[in-house]
């Protein structure tokens, strides 16, 4: 088997982590009541565009081999660096959802009793979950010897992350207040100590 071979059966095996990573809370997550959505069409615009380059177009890239263009002869190194990376998304991401629980949402929400979470992964950054994304897009541009399916998830990342960051804040300084501000004090956004 070759080493693109590899690197691929790694990242569909890092996609199935994921899914199975996130199923429960996303079942859960019907359960609890939202009290306030922010639902709009830059939301939906990010979504879409981080599922497109984090899973639908390398997924296409897996199957069918398109765009073969852009394809790069794979190294062994970059294989095992990016299924690293890849592995550490999903420890952080399997962090950030056993610490948010109830309080998880697919998009901008506010639930019922929700609770302003500030410990494990939230005590470093504010967006840890986030964290995790952009940690998987790296792991896939190692992963996928190819330019275009290599970097598209973290241009899927970057999208939904700037489209949301500051709405995201803003919702919670609404609900949170000074105690939302007190902890923006203490952490940064996506990077321990630098951003
Ligand atoms: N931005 C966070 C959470 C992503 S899930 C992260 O990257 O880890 C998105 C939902 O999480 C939002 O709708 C918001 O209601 C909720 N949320 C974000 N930060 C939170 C926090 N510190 N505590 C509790 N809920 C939070």
């Amino acid at each position: 088997m070759s080493i693109a071979s590899i690197g691929q059966i790694i990242w569909v095996l890092g996609i199935v982590a994921w899914y199975f990573i996130r199923r429960p809370y996303e079942r859960r997550a019907k359960r609890v009541e939202v009290v306030s959505n922010r639902r709009s069409g830059s939301e939906t615009i990010g979504l879409s565009a981080a599922l497109l380059g984090l899973g639908i177009l390398p997924g296409f890239y897996v199957v069918t081999g398109i765009p073969e263009a852009a394809d790069y002869p794979a190294s062994a190194w970059a294989v095992a660096v990016g299924a690293a990376v890849f592995t550490l998304a999903m420890w952080v991401f399997r962090r950030t959802h056993k610490e948010l629980g109830r309080n998880w949402s697919i998009t901008l929400e506010i639930r019922d009793r929700h609770e302003l979470i500030s410990r494990g992964p939230y005590a470093l950054v504010r967006h840890p979950m986030y964290t995790s994304f952009m940690l998987m897009g790296v792991g896939q541009a190692f992963l996928l010897a190819n330019w275009l399916m290599g970097l598209a998830g973290l241009v899927g990342f970057a999208i939904l992350f700037f489209l949301r960051v500051d709405e995201e804040e803003r919702m919670m300084l609404e609900t949170f207040g000074p105690q939302y501000r007190a902890y923006m004090e203490k952490t940064k956004r996506i990077i321990p100590y630098l951003y």
